[in-house]
C-alpha cells in the first residue's frame, strides 16, 4: 500500500502459537485466530501472526521488526518457512539492500531475525548494510534479565546473536522519547509493554501510520487497555494506549498490527457504546 510516497508491505510469517512461557510452536490450529483470547495469559497458547513490516521510501529500505528468522540460521530444522529474507524476495529486495531496522523491542519474536548463524557456526546481521534502531532502555533492561538479576521476565529475551551485533557496532541505541530515523518516520518510547519499548510512526504527505509493536498486538486489544500479565508495567500501557488511539481515531491514521492473524492493518472508528471497531484493511 502506498502512503504519500511511502510504499508499506506487510511481511507475514505466518502463524504461530504463543505459549505462556513465551515459547512459540510452529502452528497447525490456525482456526482459533478469528476467536483469540482478549488477554494472551488467559489460556495456556494463543494463535499469533508475525508480521514484520517494509517501509520503501527513495533508496531507503526499512524494516519494523524482524520477526522469528526461522530457517535463517545454516541447518536450521525450519527448511519451510516464509521468514524475513523469503518475504522481501517477494518484493525484488535481498538482505543487503535493507538500509534501517527499527526494532520495537528486544523480545525474541520481533528481534531474533534481526541476525542469523553462517556455516561457520559464525552470528552475521541479516541485513549486512543496515544500522539497527533499539531504545537504550530495552537494551539495559535486557541486558538485566540476562544477567539474572530479575529473571521473571528473561523467557522472552535471547540475546546471544544480538551481543554480536552491538559489539560489531551495528546498532544505535535511541536514548530520546522521540526519533526522527529519516524524514517521516519516527520512533517514539512508550514503556508498558517493556520498559524501552518503541512505536514507530509514519507520516508523508499528511496521511499517517501507527505500528503499535506489543503495545497493541492486534485487533483483539483495540478496547483492552491491558495485557496484565503480558505488559511488565500494565498502567503505563494502558495510559500511552488510550492517548495513542485518540490520536489514531482521531488524525483518521492506519493501523498495523505485529500479531495479528488476519487483519493487519485497518482504520479506527467508534461505535455507539463508543468502542473502537477496526475497518480492516488490506495490507
Ligand atoms: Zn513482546
Amino acid at each position: 500500500m502506498d502512503i504519500g510516497s511511502f510504499t508499506i508491505e506487510v511481511l507475514s510469517e505466518g502463524h504461530f502459537e504463543l505459549f505462556k512461557d513465551g515459547h512459540i510452536n510452529r502452528s497447525k490450529r490456525t482456526e482459533h485466530l478469528a476467536t483469540s483470547p482478549k488477554d494472551p495469559s488467559d489460556s495456556n497458547s494463543v494463535m499469533v501472526g508475525i508480521n514484520p513490516v517494509l517501509v520503501q521510501s527513495g533508496n531507503h529500505n526499512i524494516l519494523l521488526d524482524t520477526g522469528l528468522g526461522w530457517g535463517l540460521d545454516a541447518g536450521s530444522q525450519y527448511t519451510d518457512v516464509s521468514n524475513v529474507c523469503t518475504n522481501l524476495r517477494i518484493f525484488g529486495l535481498k538482505p543487503e539492500d535493507i538500509t534501517h531496522v527499527v526494532l520495537t523491542h528486544l523480545h525474541y519474536d520481533h528481534a531474533a531475525g534481526a541476525s542469523f548463524t553462517n556455516m561457520e557456526a559464525k552470528t552475521k546481521p541479516t541485513f549486512p548494510n543496515a544500522t539497527y534502531y533499539v531504545h537504550k532502555q530495552e537494551w539495559d533492561f535486557a541486558l538485566e534479565q540476562s544477567e539474572g538479576q530479575q529473571l521473571s521476565y528473561s523467557e522472552r529475551y535471547r540475546l546471544d546473536d544480538f551481543y554480536r551485533l552491538v559489539s560489531d557496532g551495528r546498532v544505535t541505541f535511541l536514548t530520546d522519547d522521540s526519533t526522527e530515523i529519516i524524514d517521516g518516520i519516527t520512533a517514539i518510547k512508550t514503556g508498558g509493554h517493556t520498559p524501552g519499548h518503541q512505536i514507530v510512526i509514519l507520516e508523508n504527505d499528511g496521511e499517517k501510520v501507527y505500528y503499535m509493536g506489543d503495545l497493541l498486538p492486534n485487533e483483539y486489544q483495540l478496547n483492552e487497555y491491558t495485557m496484565e500479565k503480558a505488559d511488565i508495567y500494565p498502567l503505563e500501557a494502558k495510559k500511552k494506549k488510550v492517548r495513542l488511539l485518540q490520536q489514531v481515531c482521531e488524525e483518521k491514521a492506519l493501523l498495523l498490527f505485529y500479531h495479528s492473524g488476519n487483519g493487519q492493518a485497518g482504520h479506527l472508528f467508534k461505535d455507539d457504546d463508543k468502542k473502537y471497531i477496526l475497518a480492516k484493511q488490506l495490507p
